[in-house]
């Protein structure tokens, strides 16, 4: 397997260069150059996979289409070391339970070390750095910054990872209390957590500042954990299968998934998972307040936000202005067009802040062709439908699933829903409260984790404090 840029340039890549470089060199994504085909007798096997051998034989599977420079045993070790009963609580590692009786479904992915769905990348991502880095002789700085729940994943799958070491910025007294110890309650040298007193675009500019000296960057092997990272989508593609076997008994029985959405990286994957051939027939977006994918689903116009009009909600990791994993699907949607792609997204988008497809063959066909269809939730349907959910089923779900939730009520049919569940309710506990008069229940793992001793640097000065800090604790 090769991949190319969504925007045309360079040559096509192997899966480990990619793996370690995040956006290609022209400023576009990789994408496979094609999508493996699945043929009847593949999914027949792979259900046989699933229930004889669990989910991370699964995983070594479906990452064997995509990876041809890793071989097939390594790669098995690789899955079976991220995904573990220990780490993700139960064997089945994502279970797949009905919320109530009308036909809709939870996909349990937040089950791991960090209660939020980016876990399952990461774990993978972390052990893929680890053996790519060994191989190599290689050593890698990752410095990131967070809002709450991508730092958090990603330094716990990094932690003890003896070839990485992770600076991570977040925006000081702006997490919940829960998503700040988790961070801060690491004890390791590898792990740097730094506060800025501002806003997450704050954060993020510093790096941006940081990656933009190239030279710095090289000197001290910088790389990211982005969501654009491909390794991560790969990751998630595992689990569209898994929970599609999970709700279903026959190999040609469809079902739809329902994702709330922000950066379009977890959506990516069904997306990738519909192309291969799994039985899905709808995927449902489901966005907050700050609805850009919503109103391209709807309209065919992407109209990128400024920050005066991104909202800060209660389903905060969903607050975007631009989605940056996007661009794979409009290369697709365009018949692959690079050409195009590059023009929209390095042109017209940078020059006016949107582009407008609406009057194209493409997107007259999207919903048709490509499953997708949207909706948007807001604070007052989050509340109302923790409650309602609560009293239906006595499942306690998180504001970004109820987004989630809500939105699929307007498209159950015949088909079984799957709503992808994101986070869990601990980590967002103010919203439960408001919604059910008492706290979430608290997972065994995380009691007492507020009262351990915080470790982190608060930051004074801008990006050339920030390079400093980083050469005297690499
Ligand atoms: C990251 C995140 C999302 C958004 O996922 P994307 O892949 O960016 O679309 C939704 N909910 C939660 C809880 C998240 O952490």
């Amino acid at each position: 397997m090769r991949y190319v840029s969504t925007r045309g340039g360079g040559d096509p890549r192997q899966f480990c260069d990619i793996l370690l470089e995040g956006l290609a060199p022209d400023g576009g994504l990789y994408l496979p150059a094609t999508y493996p085909r699945l043929d009847a007798a593949t999914l027949a096997e792979w259900r046989q996979v699933l229930a004889d051998d669990g989910y991370a034989a699964l995983a070594h599977r479906v990452l064997l289409l995509f990876v041809d420079d890793i071989g097939s045993d390594d790669l098995l070790a690789i899955c079976q070391r991220a995904y573990t009963a220990e780490k993700f609580g139960t064997d089945e590692i994502v279970p797949v339970t009905p919320l109530g009786d009308n036909g809709m479904w939870l996909a349990h992915l937040s089950e791991g070390p960090t209660a939020a769905f980016k876990d399952l990348a990461m774990q993978l991502l972390g052990e893929l750095f680890e053996y790519e880095l060994t191989r190599r002789g290689r050593t890698l700085t990752i410095l990131g910054a967070t809002s709450g729940d991508t730092g958090s994943a990603a330094e716990h799958a990094m932690l003890g990872k003896e070839s990485v070491r992770v600076f991570m910025l977040s925006p000081r007294g702006r997490m919940t209390p829960f998503q700040q110890a988790q961070m801060y309650g690491i004890d390791n040298p590898a792990i740097v957590n730094i506060t800025v007193a501002g806003p997450f675009d704050d954060c993020q500019d510093l790096v941006k500042g940081v990656f933009a000296d190239l030279q710095f960057r090289a000197d001290h092997s910088l790389g990211a954990v982005n969501s654009i990272n491909w390794g991560r989508l790969v990751a998630q593609v595992v689990y569209y299968v898994a929970s599609w076997l999970r709700a279903t008994k026959a190999d040609d029985e469809q079902v739809s998934f329902c994702v709330p959405s922000g950066n379009f990286g977890n959506i990516c994957a069904g997306h990738v998972a519909r192309e291969m051939g799994i039985p899905i027939r709808r995927l449902i977006l489901a966005t907050n307040e700050n609805n850009v994918l919503d109103e391209f689903l709807r309209t065919g116009v992407y109209r990128v936000r400024p920050s005066s009009e991104t909202y800060e909600t209660s389903s905060p990791s969903m607050d975007i202005s631009k989605a940056s994993n996007f661009e794979r699907f409009i290369f697709d949607l365009l018949g692959r067009d690079a050409e195009r792609v590059r023009e929209l997204f390095a042109g017209e988008l940078v020059r006016t802040g949107q582009f407008d497809l609406s009057d194209t063959s493409e997107f007259a066909v999207l919903a048709s062709t490509y499953g997708f269809v949207s909706g948007t939730s807001t604070h007052a349907d989050r509340v109302e439908t923790i409650r309602t959910v609560h009293a239906r089923t006595g499942v306690t779900i998180d504001p970004h699933t109820a987004d989630g939730v809500k939105v699929a009520e307007g498209f159950v049919g015949n088909e079984p829903v799957i709503v992808c569940e994101t986070a869990l309710p601990v980590k967002f506990s103010a919203t439960i409260v408001e919604a059910l008069g008492h706290e979430p229940e608290r997972p065994e793992r995380f009691v007492g984790l507020e009262s351990l001793p915080q470790h982190v640097v608060d930051l004074h000065g801008g990006v050339d404090a920030l390079k400093s800090l980083i050469v005297e604790r690499v």
